[in-house]
């Protein structure tokens, strides 16, 4: 017999960045739940072809394409998904890029740029799904934040000063929309090999480092995030509110 605590059933998911990697893994997870999915990406085609991927696979899948940078693009798709495919009850914001230089040399476009799309896009997203789910007096938000949101690390301080916003923003949300039914909370990933790690995967030097700093001695697979995930998406999490989950294999937990 299944647990429907965990269970997605009848519950719609929108996953930002949702063409690969973490969050196409997120959408799989979430789906395997139950949930209608609808991705997310810049690239119309890749999205198409993700969704149609993920449908003749026997999901429920819509997709929204749109610049998480952009806020009036945010709120117009935001609007469109709400009117023409359904309410959304789970949003996971999950866009993100890396860029890498020594602080003192960081270009300010390359800070700008991961500041919006890492931070500002979190901001534009939630708000413009808040103001569906508030009158709804129910939600779920799931913020992508990193083990960078704690720890500071050489060549990405813009990426840290961020991902420390998006666990500090969760915070924020529940200060403001507990009281509504909504629920904010953070996913925290350790080191995961996708497109965004390939320079670190195919270093063996860090390799070796990340695994002799992971108590788990690994390189997380991105299927490790979706428990959590489903977690923070469904009833089984409705007192949990305002919290980081690390998922790093004790990375955060161990010196
Ligand atoms: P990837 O680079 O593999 O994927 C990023 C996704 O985000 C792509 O689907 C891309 O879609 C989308 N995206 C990027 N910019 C935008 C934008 N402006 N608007 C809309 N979509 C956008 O990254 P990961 O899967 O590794 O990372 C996903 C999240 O997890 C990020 O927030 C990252 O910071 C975080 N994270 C990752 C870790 C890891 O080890 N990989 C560790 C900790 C946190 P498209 O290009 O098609 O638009």
């Amino acid at each position: 017999m299944q647990n429907s605590l965990f269970c997605l059933k009848n519950k719609r998911a929108l996953i930002t960045g949702s063409t690969q990697g973490i969050g196409l893994s997120l959408a799989y997870g979430l789906a395997a739940s139950g949930a209608a999915i609808v991705l997310n990406g810049r690239n119309e085609e890749r999205v198409r072809e993700t969704a149609a991927k993920m449908r003749a696979e026997g999901h429920t899948v819509d997709y929204v394409v749109f610049d998480v940078t952009d806020q009036a693009a945010v709120q117009a798709g935001i609007e469109r998904v709400e009117r023409e495919i359904g309410p959304i009850d789970i949003l996971i914001n999950n866009a993100g890029i890396q860029r890498r230089a020594p602080l003192e040399d960081f270009a300010a476009e390359s800070w700008a740029a991961i500041l919006e799309t890492n931070l500002s896009s979190v901001f534009y997203v939630s708000q413009a799904v808040a103001r569906h789910m508030i009158p709804r007096g129910r939600g779920k938000i799931v913020n992508i934040c990193s083990v960078q949101s704690l720890l500071g690390r050489p060549t990405i301080a813009p990426y840290t000063a961020a991902k420390g916003g998006v666990a500090n923003l969760t915070k924020g949300m529940c200060a403001d929309w507990a009281k509504y039914g909504i629920q904010a909370n953070g996913l925290a990933p350790g080191y995961f090999a996708t497109e965004m790690n390939r320079a670190l995967v195919e270093n063996e030097e860090f390799s070796a480092w990340l695994c002799k700093r992971t108590p788990a001695n690994r390189w997380g697979k991105v299927e490790e995030l979706q428990g959590a995930a489903i977690f923070l998406s469904s009833a089984a999490s409705d007192f949990v509110n305002g919290q980081i989950i690390y998922v790093d294999g004790g990375m955060t937990s161990c010196v």
